[in-house]
């Protein structure tokens, strides 16, 4: 290739339209659809957990669907990840859980997110810059009923929430607290914590000032512990219709929303006797069909899944083989097998009359599907099917 054909081959490359074969799809009506069952379930306003790239599946493009949706309120980790919604045109009601720095409590305001306070230090940081921009905070208390995390213990919240009503320069729009054993149907941990919650929210009514709104209920508490929906509940991994635990139970009926798609790159043959991948850890016994795919742990897809993971090609479960790479790995077609270049493989999702599911992938990893989930990076491109604008690969 010439110099100019290069020049003109990268000019009109579009780096925005991601034709990568390996793909996360969405499914925006499955993502509806989980956030209406939650929600009439619940019987309380659910605020979306979008956390962590909306656990893979894309920050921005979910807000704005949930929002679309009539969603009132949305939860993050960082400021950051509120900072990127605002600037997307998001404008719901965001708090932010996770504990604020210091230098950072101008940002929450600047940008119109809730802020997390869960000590009186922390509110005389937060009441210190909005008196300094001139600019009311709203608030949320964050009591510790359990999970040893962020939070003033519960039976020392008096003083907070005493110090948080009088504030001139806050609005105490809720009080929460985290579960930590929701998950588990049968754990006594959460009638507990959610006692110790109940008695610290009593101050508010021992010192005449309003309820502000009680929320305790993660995914686990929405499917099994109705008592602890309280004023709203703040679902993350059922909204996007995967069940925290192996032990929960199918409480609400989910659709998962991800499928995480590949393509067939390459066939071979290997000979009996010879070995796949790095480390040399697994040998043909007889000659096998072989069948590479482009993704590896670069994108998130766990290299624990080395011969143990398998996928679906042609309507047929396949085993992975060998140690997964880092952009690729292989899987075994089995005796007559067959496949070609460009056929599907999914990783997580449907196919044919078969599935497999993102709890299925984290057991194989010996891991959770929460870290399955977020652990799918940026290299792998984001495509929204359903919802209002249906098709379309987005970044
Ligand atoms: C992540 C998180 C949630 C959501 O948890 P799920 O188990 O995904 O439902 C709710 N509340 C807080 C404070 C969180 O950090």
């Amino acid at each position: 290739m010439h110099g100019s054909d290069a020049f003109d081959a990268a000019a009109s490359f579009r780096p925005e339209a991601n034709d990568r074969p390996t793909r996360i799809r969405v499914d925006l009506d499955a993502l509806s659809h989980n956030f209406h069952a939650l929600q009439a379930h619940a019987g309380v306003p659910v605020m979306g957990i979008v956390k962590a790239n909306a656990y893979g599946h894309g920050l921005v493009p979910v807000a704005r669907h949930l929002q679309a949706q009539g969603i009132g309120q949305l939860g993050v980790a960082l400021v950051e990840e509120g900072i990127a919604l605002r600037r997307a045109g998001v404008t719901v009601p965001i708090l932010v859980m996770g504990g604020i720095h210091a230098p950072q409590v101008g940002q929450f305001l600047a940008c119109d997110l809730e802020v997390t306070v869960s000590s009186i230090a922390k509110l005389r940081q937060v009441e210190q810059a909005a008196a300094s921009l001139g600019r009311q905070a709203v608030i949320h208390l964050k009591v510790d009923t359990g999970m040893e995390r962020i939070g003033v213990h519960s039976e020392n919240a008096g003083p907070l929430i005493e110090a948080a009503v009088a504030s001139r320069w806050c609005t105490v729009k809720g009080i929460y607290s985290h579960l930590a054993c929701s998950d588990d149907p049968a754990s006594p941990m959460t009638h507990e914590q959610r006692h110790r919650f109940l008695d610290a929210c009593r101050h508010f009514d021992r010192i005449g000032a309003p309820m502000p709104l009680r929320h305790l209920a993660n995914s686990g508490g929405v499917l099994h512990f109705p008592d602890t929906c309280l004023d709203m509940v703040r679902p993350g991994i059922a909204l996007y219709g995967v069940m925290p635990d192996p032990a929960s139970r199918a409480t609400v009926a989910l659709k998962p929303a991800l499928s995480l798609v590949s393509q067939v790159v390459y066939f071979k043959v290997v000979k009996a006797g010879r070995t796949v991948s790095y480390g040399a850890t697994w040998t043909a016994p007889a000659d096998t069909r072989v069948v590479t795919v482009p993704i590896g742990y670069g994108d998130g897809y766990p290299r624990s899944l080395s011969s143990r993971g398998e996928v679906l090609v042609r309507g047929q479960r396949r085993p992975i083989i060998g140690r997964v790479c880092m952009d690729q790995f292989m899987v075994d077609l089995g005796p007559g097998g067959t496949a070609y270049n460009e056929d599907e493989v999914v990783l997580i999702g449907a196919q044919g009359d078969d599935a497999i599911s993102c709890e299925a992938v984290a057991h194989a990893a010996g891991t959770i599907p929460y870290e399955i989930l977020t652990g799918l990076n940026a290299r792998i491109p984001r495509e929204y099917i359903g919802g209002a604008s249906s098709g379309g690969p987005a970044a």
